[in-house]
């Protein structure tokens, strides 16, 4: 047993029973774009935002434009928290783009929140970037050399720096001449006075929508879920190497440069990330879950009394896996689903409850079941192993965890934070290792063909986080952090 393996075992043995945040991987972070002429956008770049909350809760911004100026506002902090009536108030403008973000390049302060906003040859702009590019260090460097400082450590900071100096006539150009050097994951929002421009990387790995909304004028936003709140109708998703303007009434769609072939969509927005009212890919979040809840049941055949899910990204599995079983659905365990992010430090003997603080057991239900417990994905052990140990504790006579993809045994280089390989589970621990540390009666992977037929075709996915195989060269990428060195030495 390494280093790693005694450090999880200790915490469980010692019932350091979570942290408090879930061990699930951090959501990417969320963008949105609105041209709504003769309408005030901050409100409706507010209520957007709260659609994507889930895909970062750590900072939230709007920048705004009336057609003469922009202006912006952002801070670290909650849509409801970072927003009040009187600073959107000051954010006067039909067009708007928003970003909410969780911090997978550049830490979290404060210099890094998004939109970036800059005054440029081709007037002012703000940009929001969902994604991480993984040439960043490089083209960061490039750009120091021909004397270019940084305000912040974001790779976000290095497109919007791009941008400025691009080459081309118009935005379109701007935009496509900068893709040629992108390499890695980027769905982006950028304000101009005038317009909206809306990318998509050329392998689509993040996803994107546009949609008409019910007064004049279009919105696209990372999750077709945030277009419905707003009632969008004809909604379409954005397609890999596409640019879109969104400008008065018009919606104007080229492609920058080609698809790449294959597409490498992240095959994580299905499992986990995208809101189950999304659609990815053409097919709906939800209805994809349902799927490989009952292809696990099909590999997995157990024999149990009930199947519960870990609430709530896991319920459409849940309900899958016990119709494809005919073992009854139950409910478990109850989420207080306000408590996932608290400015108020728990104190030492709240902190040993763990996920007690979060999650409550039904006694009632589970005494003297057999359990299946599902599960969407299984990182660093130690809220699974909490919950297997709750369902114990409340009777639970056998549990059985069931996981809706594969082992994850690789960090994602294109947004999503995985971790490192020593903080992986199934990088340094074998299946029956992982079982006996959170405590299962048994443990099952959904199989990686399994995962792509219940996501609907066998190619086209990125599943660089279970198998290895990155779509794109990762040799430039490293850490999230790898700028915060960088204005004493060279980055990347
Ligand atoms: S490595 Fe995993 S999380 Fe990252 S883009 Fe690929 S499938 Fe998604």
């Amino acid at each position: 047993m390494n280093f790693i393996q005694n450090d999880l075992v200790t915490k469980l043995q010692t019932n350091e029973r979570y942290p408090l945040t879930d061990e699930h991987p951090h959501e990417e972070c969320g963008i949105l774009g609105i041209c709504a002429p003769g309408e005030d956008v901050s409100r409706l770049a507010y209520f957007g935002l709260y659609a994507l909350q889930h895909r970062g809760q750590e900072a939230a911004g709007i920048a705004v434009s009336d057609g003469q100026k922009l202006d912006m506002y952002k801070d670290v902090g909650l849509v409801s928290r970072v927003f009040n009536p009187s600073n959107l108030a000051d954010l006067n403008g039909f067009l708007g783009i928003g970003h909410v973000r969780y911090s997978t390049f550049g830490s979290s302060m404060i210099s890094n929140v998004q939109p970036f906003m800059i005054d440029t040859r081709f007037g002012t702009i703000a940009l929001g970037h969902n994604g991480n590019l993984v040439n960043a260090g490089k083209l960061r460097r490039e750009l120091m050399e021909n004397g270019i400082g940084f305000s912040s450590t974001s790779d976000t900071e290095v497109m919007t720096m791009m941008l400025a100096g691009a080459d081309g006539e118009d935005w379109f150009e701007h935009i496509r001449s900068c893709m040629r050097k992108w390499q890695g994951a980027y769905c982006l929002v950028i304000l101009t006075r005038e317009s909206i421009y809306a990318v998509r990387d050329p392998w689509g790995f993040r996803p994107l929508s546009t949609g008409k909304l019910p007064g004049k004028g279009h919105a696209v936003a990372s999750e077709s879920g945030a277009l419905r709140t707003l009632g969008c109708t004809a909604i379409r998703e954005v397609q890999p190497g596409e640019i879109l303007r969104l400008s008065g009434e018009d919606l104007t769609i080229r492609q920058g440069i080609p698809p790449a072939e294959p597409a490498a969509l992240c095959i994580f927005e299905n499992v986990y990330f995208s809101r189950p009212d999304s659609n990815w890919d053409g097919m709906n979040v939800h209805q994809i879950r349902q799927r490989l809840g009952e292809q696990l049941a099909r590999e997995t055949r157990l024999t149990a009394d009930e199947v519960i899910p870990v609430p709530d990204s896991s319920i459409p599995a849940a309900i899958g896996y016990a119709r494809a079983s005919g073992i009854p659905y139950n409910d478990g365990f109850i989420k207080n689903r306000y408590i996932g992010r608290t400015f108020i430090e728990p104190t030492d003997s709240l902190r040993k409850l763990g996920v007690a603080l979060k999650f409550n057991v039904i006694n009632e239900n589970v005494e003297g079941k057999r359990i299946i417990l599902i599960d969407d994905s299984l990182v660093r052990g130690n809220t699974t192993g909490a919950l297997v140990g709750l369902l114990k504790e409340g009777g639970a006579r056998e549990v059985h965890v069931c996981i809706t993809c594969p082992p994850i045994r690789h960090p994602c280089f294109m947004g999503v934070d995985m971790g490192t390989y020593e903080e992986l589970l199934a990088h340094n621990m074998s299946e029956e290792q992982i079982r006996d540390m959170i405590g299962a009666d048994s443990l099952y992977y959904l199989s990686l063909d399994g995962l792509l037929k219940a996501a609907g075709r066998p190619t086209g996915y990125c599943t660089a986080c279970y198998t290895g195989n990155y779509p794109i060269d990762i040799n430039g990428a490293l850490s999230k952090t790898r700028f915060e060195g960088s204005r004493v030495s060279n980055c990347g």
